[in-house]
């Protein structure tokens, strides 16, 4: 899509030119799938940590937080399941050579379909204009009908082939879909096979299989073998969460989606341990409380759907993602998922350790079950960054680019800019800047002229440049421009901060 292409193309060089996110090892000509957040990405990188980890830890009195270590114990991804069952069904196309994810080539496969849905409710509202009723074309339109029902019949074989780990019915549906590579062009396909996405190293100096250990493929695992320790030493209560924010690793084989899909990568997770019979009570309590968590960064509703999994993980009775509409389409941006009591009871078989809760409530012990929320900090970065992206031409004809990012999140909240270089406008300006800095991150710039700052400070989406002027030495005044209107007021400096709090 040459859109999609566009829009990565023009993201990762914003991203770049503005220090935000750069390819890792870019000296070297770069690690594929692998990038590093610069001075500004950092920035708005720790803000949306802040604002989850605040949000888990700080507004629930029954979720505390750890950080466990990325390396651990082979036995728990023997345990957990990943060491056989972490796989992704890849094909490879015998004339661009080019390796795909055999899920994903019919995922897309329908999602044209569905674009060819959207396309006809775009055609038919042009020609019934203020007439048109969506509902009833949908149920109306042959054609459309049409696409729906091998979107359908598409979808339940895509889902029964997956959950019965049938490698050839999923190649066997390629050929049938002729599905071509998008780079050959050929429809000339190997047979698929499954990939561990786990990455593998070795701990200690002699190498025999035993000491082979994994980079964690998710953070939840490091929660689930701590269960009993947060437990007991926090006196936890059933219901109650762990959360933790932390690195984890796969070597995807698709990866050429810029951050979306990394092969280093963050996630923010909370596991919330729950009384049986009572998870999926707790399944629809987190995925509400989850978009609402989204929905309060700003960002509208519309762009946020829930799609409910087909094929559930070995762990899952229940699975749903909250998706993104990226500039690319409705993608997954977080997961929730019911893993029942799964993990903690194959701990304990695989540990020989008890992990038994008892519920003096009922009198009863059991291992409890677990309610996930699990979400990628990246992608969330690029979900916010892709969002907050806008070119604008002004009213005098020229072009602007602004990142309307969630105020709270941005780099710095405010930039403190002297008109002039002279007239003791600078030092008047450090001076607001030293009390601003207790309250926000607050830049100073004094070079180039007035104009070029307030457009590098949209750029990198900084919500507030506060001017200091002449009329400032006369009476404590400052104008303070507002990011996204261009409109400008005129505060006094003691007012400055609440000024800042209240828009
Ligand atoms: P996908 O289907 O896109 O591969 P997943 O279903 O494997 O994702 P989960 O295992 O549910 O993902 O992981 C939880 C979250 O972690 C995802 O919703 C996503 O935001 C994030 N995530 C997973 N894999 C990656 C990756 N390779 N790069 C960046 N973020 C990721």
């Amino acid at each position: 899509m040459a859109n999609t292409e566009d829009f990565f193309k023009k993201i990762t060089s914003h991203a770049k030119e503005y220090g935000f996110v750069f390819q890792s090892s870019e000296l070297y000509d770069g690690l594929s799938a692998v990038y590093d957040y610069g001075p500004n990405g950092v920035e708005l990188k720790n803000n949306i940590k802040q604002y989850w980890w605040r949000s888990m830890t700080q507004m629930h009195e029954n979720i505390v937080g750890i950080d466990s270590a990325v390396f651990m114990h082979p036995k728990i991804w023997k345990a957990s399941g990943h060491v056989d069952a972490f796989n992704d069904p890849l094909i490879d196309n015998k004339d661009s050579k080019k390796r795909y994810r055999a899920d994903v080539l019919i995922e897309d496969h329908i999602a044209k379909i569905e674009e060819k849905i959207n396309k006809e409710i775009a055609k038919a509202k042009k020609r019934f204009g203020d007439n048109f009723n969506e509902e009833q074309f949908l149920a109306t339109s042959e054609r459309v009908k049409g696409y729906k029902a091998q979107v359908e019949d598409i979808h339940q074989r895509f889902a029964d082939l997956m959950n019965a780990n049938d490698l050839k019915g999923l190649r066997d549906l390629i050929i049938e879909l002729e599905i071509a590579c998008p780079i050959s062009g050929t429809r000339n396909w190997t047979d698929v096979r499954q990939f561990n996405l786990m990455f593998a190293t070795k701990m200690g100096s002699v190498s025999d299989d035993s000491d082979t250990i994994y980079l964690r493929p998710e953070t939840a695992q490091g929660i689930f073998v701590n269960y009993l320790n947060v437990q007991k030493t926090g006196r936890m209560k059933i219901p109650f969460g762990i959360a933790q924010i932390g690195k984890a690793f796969r070597n995807e084989i698709v990866a050429r989606q810029f951050i979306f899909r990394m092969r280093e990568f963050e996630q923010m997770e909370m596991e919330f341990f729950c009384r049986p019979g009572t998870e999926m009570q707790w399944f629809e309590y987190w995925k509400q409380e989850r978009l609402n968590w989204h929905l309060a960064l700003g960002i509208p509703k519309e762009k946020y759907r829930y799609h409910d999994h087909e094929k559930l993980a070995h762990y899952a009775n229940a699975a749903t993602d909250i998706e993104f509409e990226f500039p690319f389409g409705f993608k997954e941006l977080e997961g929730i998922h019911s893993r029942t009591d799964f993990d903690l009871k194959r701990h304990q078989e695989f540990s020989g350790k008890k992990i038994q809760y008892f519920d003096s409530e009922i009198n009863e012990s059991y291992i409890p079950y677990c309610v996930e929320t699990s979400i990628g900090l990246d992608r969330t970065f690029l979900a916010v960054l892709s969002y907050a992206f806008t070119e604008e031409t002004l009213e005098d004809g020229s072009q602007r680019v602004v990142l309307k990012l969630p105020k709270m999140l941005a780099p710095y909240r405010c930039a403190v800019l002297p008109l002039v270089n002279k007239d003791g406008l600078p030092e008047k300006a450090k001076k607001i800047v030293d009390d601003l800095r207790w309250s926000f991150r607050t830049h100073y710039e004094e070079k180039d002229t007035i104009g070029k700052r307030y457009r590098r400070h949209d750029a990198i989406g900084t919500p507030f440049c506060i001017t200091v002027d002449t009329q400032t030495m006369e009476d404590d005044t400052v104008t303070i421009r507002e990011r996204d209107t261009m409109q400008q007021e005129r505060v006094s400096l003691d007012n400055i901060k609440s000024f800042i709090l209240q828009h």
